[in-house]
């Protein structure tokens, strides 16, 4: 495994957990496994596709993520395509050819596609070793699956028809791979797509953590739209010459947003649904081959993009939930070096997207969706513990790489107020929401309450001397400091997680923040932003020449647009950061960089080694 991790991609060692399931694959079970944006996701299906005889199918939403994929595969040395209804029928066919002779190792498929090739297709699909005439799965991958379950925040109709996938191949492993999913999603991924368990009766799941260090987090309230404009442009001051994304509410504001930047020399464009197909295109091929700086954007854009060398994200309006907002800030920095991420938040997005909320058809679950991305921005708690006990992963510790740990409010000792609800929500054996849990604690008598005897608890009326809207901010705190859930599957109802039971026994404090009314004033403060050391950086104590960095990237750039493919892709910043500070002059120490594989060793190393040599020579 990891002399194919090395030949292939030119990495010396797995992040955590692509080990794992990389065998687990390889030893024929299904699993699912969750994985942030840039968390590595890829390499745990192509190492065993690589290592599998015959083909790997992988599903694909996007015919540009495909692309992508298969661009990155191809500049190392991998044999790999993508068949998608875009391309014309001659094109597919010599694919489809192609692939029954078994010369690809990925076959890259969007969902329909895949439909259509199963009924009536060009391709016969079988599996095992007596398949004749026939492509020859050796497993199976599903990108994005979160798009099979209605809970999910991006549901896509045609793949509920995967289900069929493990009657068909019953022996292919299925591995379907996500960056966003709650508890609920997880389990219709499963369920839908027939997961089996494993010897031991088993589902396995691999939950990777969510955290992503490297991108810092940043909310700022109540800013008016000229000083939101200030901040962004000092922002994009600092980055000059990266590139970044501004994500915006309509498709209004990312005109005159894009508008107004390039009036003050950024090179900024927009892009949203309204615009057409070639001008997305066109768009999005300049920002992926870094001829603009910045794209302001909807929604729309960034789900087939895997630009790995974005530095800055910025909301110009609230997202309208915590999985579309992560989803979008986890574009940024997928190279695993620093990335700031801003959202700006008002009162007004907030009313236009309850709007929206009560138009979309699924009313109850958007609002409870923007309850929560509201509630992450109004806090005083840790931005990065909200994130991750959001997504189900208790963190008990701060980040200090967010605007809260940087400019934290006052604390106070909360154990025995959070004691209190705790018991409460045990005493009513986790059958209460948030308001009849605050009714119980200061003592009213509702109706619900006296129907269930809730006034003859222990806890009723022990926190009467707290107002109703301090509760609410406490309760919400505990939320998300992971001492309790919100249960959606059980109406809403309140549970106590084992980080509370710490502090219901006594075992752990609770430290809350004081509640502080005022309202935010506009100030904008220089961020003293704490960046996390990289690994691999400086590791032999060499420091970066950045003029060499600076040559570097103009090689890049000239080899890439001569192949047609993005600069990342000849070789990420991370690997040219690298290149820079390590600076090797023979082929061999060229080779020991992480992310310098055989193939692009072979196409770009005499290259690059020639042109280092010649700097150097230069500079002395
Ligand atoms: P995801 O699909 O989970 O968003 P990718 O698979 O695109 O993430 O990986 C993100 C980046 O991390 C890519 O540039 C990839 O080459 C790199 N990467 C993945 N695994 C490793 C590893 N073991 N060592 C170094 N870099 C890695
Ligand atoms: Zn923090």
């Amino acid at each position: 495994m990891k002399d194919t991790l090395k030949r292939y991609f030119g990495y010396d060692c797995f992040r955590p957990l692509q080990e794992d399931i990389i065998r687990h694959i390889l030893g024929g079970g299904d699993c699912l496994v969750l994985m942030p944006t840039g968390g590595g996701k890829s390499i745990c299906y192509q190492i065993p596709a690589l290592m599998m005889e015959g083909t790997a199918i992988v599903v694909s939403p996007l015919i540009s993520l495909m692309k992508d994929q298969v661009e990155t595969l191809r500049a190392n040395g991998i044999p790999a395509a993508a068949l998608n209804s875009n391309a014309s029928e001659a094109i597919n066919r010599d694919i489809a050819e192609r692939a029954l002779r078994g010369e690809y190792k990925l076959l890259y498929v969007s969902p329909e596609r895949l439909l259509t090739e199963l009924e009536n297709g060009i391709l016969r699909y079988t599996y095992g070793p007596e398949a004749q005439g026939a492509l020859r799965i050796s497993m199976i991958a599903i990108d994005e699956a979160h798009c099979i379950s209605q809970w999910g925040h991006d549901f896509r109709p045609e793949y509920t028809q995967l289900g069929h996938l493990k009657s068909l191949f019953p022996n292919a492993p299925i591995a379907a791979f996500t960056a966003t999913a709650d508890k609920i999603t997880k389990e219709d991924i499963v369920t839908q797509l027939a997961i089996q368990p494993d010897a031991s009766g088993e589902v396995r799941i691999f939950v990777s953590s969510f955290d992503r260090p490297n991108l810092s987090l940043d909310v700022r309230r109540g800013y008016a739209a000229k000083d939101k404009m200030q901040y962004l442009l000092r922002l994009i001051g600092r980055h000059k010459g990266e590139s970044g994304i501004v994500y915006c509410m309509s498709r209004k504001t990312t005109d005159a947003v894009a508008q107004k930047l390039s009036e003050h020399g950024v090179s900024a464009m927009a892009y949203h649904a309204g615009m057409s197909g070639a001008q997305r295109d066109m768009v999005q091929e300049a920002f992926v081959n870094d001829r603009i700086d910045v794209v302001c954007a909807t929604i729309a854009f960034g789900m087939g993009i895997d630009k790995s060398n974005v530095r800055y994200v910025v909301h110009y309006n609230l997202p309208k939930s915590i999985e579309n907002y992560y989803q979008e800030i986890g574009r940024g920095g997928r190279d695993g070096l620093p990335c700031e991420t801003v959202l700006f938040y008002q009162v007004g997005d907030i009313i236009t997207l309850r709007k929206f909320a009560e138009e979309s058809g699924q009313e109850d679950i958007n609002n409870e969706k923007l309850n929560r991305m509201q509630e992450y921005a109004e806090s005083q708690i840790c931005r990065r513990r909200i994130l991750l006990n959001y997504f189900g992963e208790t963190s008990d510790h701060d980040c200090c790489n967010c605007d809260v740990c940087n400019n934290p409010p006052k604390r106070f000792d909360g154990t025995i107020l959070v004691q209190k609800a705790l018991s409460a929500i045990r005493r009513t054996h986790e059958q209460i929401g948030f308001k009849l849990l605050i009714d119980i604690l200061r003592g009213s008598s509702v109706q619900e309450l006296l129907q269930h005897g809730f006034h003859q608890l222990k806890t009723y009326g022990c926190g009467r001397d707290v107002p109703f809207r301090d509760w609410q901010d406490y309760i919400l705190q505990m939320l998300h400091l992971g001492y309790i859930e919100i249960d959606y599957k059980d109406n809403s109802h309140l549970k106590v997680t084992p980080q509370g039971d710490d502090v219901l026994y006594g075992r752990r404090q609770a430290q809350l923040a004081v509640i502080s009314r005022e309202d935010f004033t506009v100030k904008a403060r220089r961020q003293a932003q704490r960046i996390q050391p990289v690994e691999g950086f400086h590791s032999k104590g060499l420091t970066e020449d950045k003029a060499l960095f600076e040559h570097l990237r103009q090689l890049r750039l000239r080899l890439a647009s001569e192949a047609g493919m993005p600069p990342y892709i000849v070789f990420s910043d991370r690997t040219l950061h690298l290149i820079a500070t390590v600076q090797p002059t023979t082929l061999q120490s060229f080779s020991t960089i992480s992310g310098v594989g055989a193939h692009k060793l072979e196409t770009y190393g005499p290259t690059f080694v020639e042109e280092i040599r010649k700097y150097k020579e230069g500079a002395k």
